[in-house]
């Protein structure tokens, strides 16, 4: 089987927003379809491992921001690397609240649903959310996946559902890997102030790979 086929399915870069009672929790997905238009209705698929997603089902609510490529990378990096049961996602970027949901300012909008039936696979949960609202707020280029991957050379979380382990890309010359992130810079040496673009780590997070 040749698996870098699934490469070629389209997929985004979105910021899944829920609730844990009264504190905002949100995760990364690259898989949000429409379902149908009206009424209007999506799915989403969320790991069983992330935080987000026990919350989703305990609050039956969840917001989708739809980044663009002009999206801050650290918004990936704070909320694709770490988890929301360990930190407030939200300190440090600008969102608004819609449905008391979070969503994105830095997006090309949102999407708010009320989820209206689950799905569980082995690793995770399809959630079909009826919409309740949403908003455009620019009109760029959606950030894309393969745009994440190849323009920002970003990988994925094991968790997402595009990870995929066995693929190796060719790299020439030297190259530091984001322990946190996966981010990979490529050159003669690590810059000592370099920060990891995606999650903001210092050269203290970086190993060097072969
Ligand atoms: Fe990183």
């Amino acid at each position: 089987m040749n698996n870098k086929i699934l490469r070629d399915l389209t997929y985004g870069v979105y910021v899944v927003g829920s609730l844990d009672k009264d504190r905002f929790v949100g995760c990364i997905a690259n898989s949000v379809m429409q379902i149908t238009s009206n009424p209007a209705t999506i799915a989403i698929s969320i790991n069983h491992d992330n935080y987000t997603n026990k919350c989703i089902k305990e609050s039956n609510k969840f917001s989708v921001s739809i980044l663009n490529e002009e999206s801050n990378p650290n918004i990936i990096g704070t909320f694709g690397f770490s988890s929301s049961k360990d930190i407030d996602k939200y300190k440090d970027i600008s969102y608004s609240v819609v449905d008391n949901l979070p969503v994105i300012k830095d997006s090309n909008g949102y999407i708010t649903c009320q989820v209206i039936s689950e799905l569980e696979t082995e690793t995770h949960t399809i959630f079909i959310g009826q919409v309740l609202n949403m908003d455009k707020y620019d009109d760029k280029m959606v950030m894309t996946y393969k745009f994440y991957h190849e323009v920002l050379k970003g990988s994925s979380p094991k968790k997402a559902p595009t990870y995929i382990e066995d693929i190796v890309e060719e790299i020439k010359g030297n190259r530091w890997k984001c322990m946190i992130c996966g981010y990979i810079y490529e050159g003669e040496e690590l810059p000592l102030d370099f920060k990891c673009p995606i999650c903001g780590q210092g050269v203290e997070a970086f190993e060097k790979v072969n």
